[in-house]
């Protein structure tokens, strides 16, 4: 984008002239967007490592300031939510040059910002072991990768148990890498969209979404949220990997409906904008609870919008505090570091009650700690519906955290967000590695939580 077609459409825009550029609905919306995935798919493959996607952007505006917007930008529509009133997702030759041109618009009419959208990242480390021994959910004192723990430096999942176990009607957002939904250990706990028929091209729940029965890929845009990444499988089954049934692990929550909501791509990248349609998805869902075990240091004021609305509706996001051992306090990570009280941020300890090596912290943009290294639980490999791994990165502390949710919302099926979460941080088992660390101080205590 030239600046002479700025200048054209600023007279353009003085006149209030300008043609309408809306992306059509239908079969033409699909073209456009299809095309605008192969650029930013094609942009990501020649650098990994980009930090917003330079083939789109997001703009805070109105209908007719959005206009103007795709005049001057030569952009398309590629999606806008409910959840974020005024805010859009559009496709652009060339991030930079369309948000330097936005950045002139500050006093029209309508036009309220406009951002990159970033690109964050599913992060881990795979972390193989002969041992698989669930430290997290009950630390004996085991060795587990060659490292000796500390009895009791766990979350004290097996005496939580014994006062509730779950339930099915508690939904769970994904927001990850997508669920391997056949999984021996996760299959019984997939959530099942009752509102839709498989297979009959139709959106039978008029959520915007046709045939999402489990969930939705957000990143490719089709209805197969299956993961190819690992790291999603994992995260799951942290959260509710199906209880007492004589298999592999279990999750903090044996009984759960586990929503796979897929916001990446097969290598770890993420984007904020598929973020906001996985949140979006979950409010008009009625899901109550998302884990979101990724993030960026980017900030963005549309996906800021879209927790506020979402803590409106009474939905509560779990997220990892980072991998990269740093204060946020100092470098924010979102969407952790959002300060809305419906986000929980989370880090990761060790089993030997220390602050993990990799764990970012924060004294009051972290809120607590939970077990996040050395963390067993399903996987994906060579298209087996039994396999296992080891990963760490506060992306494993998070779900302990989400699946505590769960589990006391399924003990407490009216509470809301607010008191689930006050129930958690006011519940922790305070540790001296946590100390000035994290809001509450403490480590994840599920046992407290549930009495
Ligand atoms: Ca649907």
């Amino acid at each position: 984008m030239k600046k002479s077609v700025l200048s054209t459409c600023m007279f353009v825009l003085t006149a209030g002239l300008c043609a309408s550029a809306y992306a059509t609905g239908g079969s033409q919306a699909a073209d456009w967007t299809n095309q605008w995935r192969k650029d930013r798919d094609a942009a990501l493959a020649k650098n990994p490592n980009l930090p917003y996607d330079p083939t789109s952007i997001l703009v805070g505006c109105d209908e007719q300031a959005l206009k103007t917007v795709l005049v001057l930008t030569g952009g398309e529509v590629i999606q806008s939510w409910r959840l974020v009133p005024d805010a859009y997702h559009i496709s652009v030759p060339d991030a930079d040059d369309a948000l330097e041109l936005l950045g002139l618009l500050k006093d029209l009419a309508g036009f309220k910002y406009a951002e990159p959208d970033h690109f964050g990242r599913i992060g881990a480390t795979p972390n193989d072991t002969s041992y698989a021994q669930l430290w997290g959910m009950n630390n004996t004192g085991q060795t587990v990768n060659s490292d000796p723990g500390i009895a009791g430096a766990d979350i004290d999942a097996n005496l939580a148990w014994d006062v509730g176990t779950g339930s099915m009607s508690i939904v769970v957002g994904m927001v990850d890498s997508g669920i391997r939904n056949t999984h021996e250990d996760l299959a019984a706990n997939i959530w099942k969209n009752t509102g839709e028929v498989a297979g009959n091209g139709v959106d039978d729940d008029g959520n915007g979404y046709v045939d999402d029965t489990w969930g939705w890929d957000f990143w490719n845009g089709d209805n197969n949220a299956l993961d190819d990444n690992g790291h999603g499988t994992h995260t799951a089954g942290t959260v509710g990997a199906v209880g007492n049934n004589g298999k592999g692990v279990t999750g903090v929550c044996w009984s759960v409906s586990l929503a796979g909501l897929k916001i990446g791509s097969r290598t770890g990248s993420v984007s904020s904008s598929a973020g906001i349609s996985a949140i979006n998805y979950c409010v008009g869902k009625g899901i109550k609870l998302s884990n979101h075990s990724w993030g960026g240091t980017g900030y963005s004021a549309t996906f800021d919008t879209a927790v506020t609305n979402a803590r409106s509706a009474g939905h509560m996001i779990v997220c990892a505090a980072g991998n990269s051992a740093i204060n946020n306090e100092v470098t924010p990570f979102y969407p952790a570091s959002y300060s809305q009280d419906n986000v929980i941020s989370v880090a990761s300890i060790d089993n030997n009650d220390k602050l993990s090596s990799f764990s970012n912290y924060g004294s009051t943009r972290v809120d607590l700690g939970a077990p996040g290294s050395t963390i067993y639980s399903t996987y994906i490999r060579n298209n087996s519906n039994s396999a296992y791994a080891y990963l760490s990165g506060t992306s494993m502390a998070a779900p302990h955290v989400t699946g505590a949710a769960a589990l006391v919302w399924s003990a407490n099926p009216t509470w809301t967000y607010a008191q689930v979460r006050s129930k958690i941080l006011s519940t922790v088992r305070p540790i001296s590695a946590l100390s000035g660390k994290c809001v509450t101080g403490g480590v994840l205590n599920v046992n407290n939580a549930m009495r």
